[in-house]
């Protein structure tokens, strides 16, 4: 049962909208699998509507079925030990590509700073080494800077 009752929740629908082209589909309150599980038909039939009409679309559709392609290969060779230096580094790529893409915050040096500012901390040497400190742990959560990985020489995991 809903907070707002079963009966405004019949009546509850959502839009998605199309970034493409701003075309604009309505739903109903999905009843959301837990990850997992199962994925509720009524879920895959609205995505397959999705994908669909993503079909008219035919610039986005070349760059959406390689992005498809590198992430069944990510998703396969990483089922593997892989002694290929070579493989390693385009997986690794592609791994990096979903980390920054699926990232949901960014933390920016501006941000680091004006935090800091709020501290009780008043030693301008405490602080520099804190805000290095900082500045050093976001690079490594968000792979940049020192913690970036290599760039791969080839990039597709699959060749088509
Ligand atoms: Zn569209």
């Amino acid at each position: 049962m809903s907070i707002f009752g079963d009966k405004a929740a019949d009546q509850l629908k959502y839009i998605t909208t199309c970034r493409l082209c701003g075309k604009q589909f309505t739903s109903s309150p999905f009843k959301v699998a837990v990850i997992g599980q199962n994925v509720p038909p009524e879920v895959i039939r609205f995505v397959e509507a999705l994908q669909k009409h993503l079909l008219t679309h035919r610039e986005a559709i070349a760059s959406l079925q390689l992005a498809i392609q590198q992430y069944a290969g990510y998703m396969v060779t990483r089922q593997f030990d892989i002694q290929d230096p070579q493989l390693s580094r385009v997986q690794e790529g592609v791994r990096h590509h979903l980390h920054k893409m699926t990232r949901k915050e960014t933390i920016t040096d501006e941000q680091i700073t004006e935090n800091l500012l709020m501290t009780p901390i008043d030693d301008p040497d405490l602080r520099a080494g804190v805000e290095s400190l900082l500045r050093d742990f976001r690079d490594k959560l968000q792979e940049e800077g020192r913690h970036a990985p290599p760039k791969p020489e080839n990039s597709p995991l699959v060749t088509v």
